[in-house]
C-alpha cells in the first residue's frame, strides 16, 4: 500500500474540496495547489489513482505488455528463432503488474505531500452548497470548501439479469486479476475494454469468443480500421459474433451456460465469461443534489467549458461530466477547473480527444472518423497508406497496418486519422498536434520523418492524398 498523507479526525476548512482521486482529481489538486489554493482532496480507496492506475489502463498496459511479448516470440518462426511454450507463473504476472501500479500511486502520495495536498481517506458526499461530509474509518469528517470539484468518475455497467456474484462472471476489475487462465473465456461487448482483455487471456492460452451487438467491433471507430484489426485476431478467436445479444445467463456447475440471440443464435458454456458492455458515470454517487447540483437521468453531471455545474463554485470533470471516459480527457478538464478556480482565463476546448485500443494490433483515431463526416455530408480528401509498403512494419513481420489521414478538400488542413498497427498509440499523437496546430497535407507530406520507422507512415499517408508518392503508385485524382 502506497503511503498517503494522515487522514485528520477533526472537520477542515479549504479552499479547494475535490471529491475522487483519479487522474482528474488528483491532477486538479496538484494544479489548485500550484497556483496557491488550499486543497483537500477526498478518495475512498487507500491509494490515489483511481480505476486508471489502479484497476484501468495501468495494469492492464502492464499485463498487454507480457501478452504482446509471448505473440511477438511466436511470431520469430518467421526469422527461424523458435522459442519453448511460455512457462507462466499467474502469481508473479499479478506481482509484476502490482509493482507497477505501486509504483505510480506511491509517487503520487509523495507529489501530495510536497504540494501540501490534504488527503482524506473515506466516502465523500455533499451536504450542502458549501459542505460535505467524509466516512473516514476514525469517524466523520466535515469539510467546508469556497469551491468543490466532483470527480467522482464512473462504474462497469452491470446487467441485472446476469449472475455478476458468481465469481466465474468478472468486470474490467475481476479480468485483470488473472486469478487463472480460463480454458475459455467469452468476452461480451466488444468494445476497448473488451478487447484489450481479449488481447491479454488469449496470449496466455485462452480459447476466446466475443459477442457484440452492433454490426462492428469498437463502434465509432471507421471500418476499415476494424477490418485491419480483425484480420490479425480472427485466426486467434474461435469466434467473433456480431449482432448478437446475450438474452440470457445462468450459473452451472459446469459453466456459465449462456444463450445468444441475433445473429448468431444458440447457447454454449464458458469457463468464465467478462462482461464489459460500457460504463456508466458515478454522479448519483455522492448527494450531489444537496449542494443543488444537477445530476441528469444517467448519472452525468452537466457542467459549462469552464467545467462549471449549475452551482457556479462547484465544478465537475472526467467520466462524470461525459463522454469519452478517458483518462486524458479528465486530466485536461481538471486543469482548466483547477486555473479556473484560480482566476485564470482557462477553457476546455481540445479540437479533438484521441482514442487509442490498446489491443494486438492497436487501433487509434482522433479528429473527424470518415464515418462521422460521411454521416454528417462533409466533404473530406483521404490519404491511406498501408504498411505492406512500410519497410519498418515489413523488418517486423507486422504489415497488417495502415495509416489514413482526413482532409479538408479546400484548405488541406487534416481533419482526422486512423491508424492501425503495432505501436499506432504512440503514433497517432503527431496527428493530434497537427490537428491543433492547423497543419496542412504539405506540411505532413513535407516534414521529414526519420527512415525507416512506423512513424513516417503519417508522412506517406500525406504523400498519398497529395499525390506526390514514390513508395507506391500515387492514387488516381479524382
Ligand atoms: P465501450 O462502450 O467501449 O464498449 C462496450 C461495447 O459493448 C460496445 O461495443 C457495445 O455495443 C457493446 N454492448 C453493450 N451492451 C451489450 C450487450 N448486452 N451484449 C453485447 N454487447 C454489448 O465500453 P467498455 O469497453 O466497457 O469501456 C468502458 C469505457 O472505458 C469506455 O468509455 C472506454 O472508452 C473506456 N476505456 C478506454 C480505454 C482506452 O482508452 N484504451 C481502455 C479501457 C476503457
Amino acid at each position: 500500500m502506497s503511503e498517503t498523507n494522515q487522514t485528520p479526525t477533526q472537520d477542515l476548512s479549504t479552499e479547494v474540496a475535490i471529491i475522487g482521486g483519479g487522474p482528474g482529481g488528483y491532477t486538479a489538486a496538484f494544479r489548485a495547489a500550484d497556483l496557491g489554493k488550499r486543497v483537500v482532496l477526498i478518495e475512498r480507496y487507500n491509494a490515489l489513482g483511481g480505476v486508471c492506475l489502479n484497476v484501468g489502463c495501468i495494469p492492464s498496459k502492464a499485463l498487454l505488455h507480457a501478452a504482446a511479448i509471448i505473440e511477438e516470440a511466436k511470431s520469430l518462426g518467421t526469422m527461424g528463432v523458435t522459442f519453448a511454450p511460455p512457462q507462466i507463473d499467474l502469481d508473479q504476472m499479478r506481482a509484476g503488474k502490482q509493482a507497477v501500479v505501486n509504483r505510480l500511486t506511491g509517487g503520487l502520495a509523495a507529489l501530495a505531500k510536497q504540494r501540501k495536498v490534504q488527503i482524506v481517506t473515506g466516502e465523500g458526499r455533499l451536504e450542502g452548497p458549501y459542505q460535505l461530509s467524509v466516512e473516514t474509518a476514525e469517524g466523520r469528517v466535515n469539510v467546508t470548501f469556497e469551491h468543490c470539484i466532483i470527480a467522482c468518475g464512473s462504474s462497469p455497467v452491470r446487467i441485472p439479469s446476469f449472475p455478476h456474484d458468481d465469481p466465474r462472471v468478472l468486470d474490467s476489475t475481476g479480468a485483470l486479476e488473472i486469478r487463472d487462465i480460463p480454458a475459455r473465456l467469452l468476452i461480451v461487448g466488444g468494445g476497448i475494454i473488451g478487447l484489450e482483455m481479449a488481447s491479454v487471456y488469449a496470449a496466455l492460452g485462452s480459447r476466446i469468443e466475443v459477442v457484440e451487438l452492433q454490426d462492428q467491433l469498437m463502434p465509432g471507430c471507421d471500418i476499415d480500421l476494424v477490418r485491419a484489426f480483425e484480420k490479425v485476431i480472427k485466426p486467434r478467436y474461435d469466434r467473433i459474433m456480431l449482432e448478437t445479444k446475450v438474452s440470457a445467463m445462468d450459473a452451472t456447475p459446469e459453466g456459465i451456460k449462456v444463450v445468444f440471440d441475433g445473429k448468431h443464435p444458440g447457447e454454449a458454456t464458458y469457463d468464465k465469461v467478462l462482461v464489459a458492455v460500457g460504463r456508466r458515470p458515478n454522479g448519483q454517487s455522492v448527494n450531489a443534489q444537496a449542494a443543488g447540483v444537477t445530476v441528469d437521468a444517467r448519472g452525468f453531471i452537466p457542467v459549462d467549458g469552464h467545467l462549471r455545474t449549475n452551482v457556479p463554485h462547484i465544478f465537475a470533470i472526467g467520466d462524470v461530466v461525459g463522454n469519452p471516459m478517458l483518462a486524458h480527457k479528465a486530466t485536461h478538464e481538471a486543469k482548466t477547473a483547477a486555473e479556473v478556480i484560480a482566476g485564470l482565463p482557462a477553457l476546455f476546448d481540445p479540437l479533438t480527444i484521441p482514442s487509442v485500443a490498446y489491443t494486438d494490433p492497436e487501433v487509434a483515431w482522433m479528429g473527424l472518423t470518415e464515418t462521422e463526416a460521411k454521416k454528417q455530408g462533409i466533404a473530406y480528401e483521404k490519404g491511406v497508406f498501408p504498411w505492406a509498403a512500410s519497410g519498418r512494419a515489413l523488418g517486423i513481420h507486422r504489415d497488417e497496418g495502415l495509416t489514413k489521414l482526413l482532409f479538408d478538400p479546400q484548405t488541406h488542413r487534416i481533419l482526422g486519422a486512423g491508424i492501425v498497427g503495432v505501436n499506432a498509440g504512440e503514433l497517432i499523437g503527431e496527428t493530434v498536434l497537427a490537428l491543433e496546430m492547423g497543419a496542412d497535407m504539405e506540411d505532413l507530406g513535407l516534414t521529414i520523418h526519420p527512415h525507416p520507422t512506423l512513424n513516417e507512415t503519417i508522412g506517406l499517408a500525406a504523400e498519398m492524398a497529395h499525390g506526390s508518392i514514390t513508395d507506391l503508385m500515387p492514387p488516381k485524382k479524382r
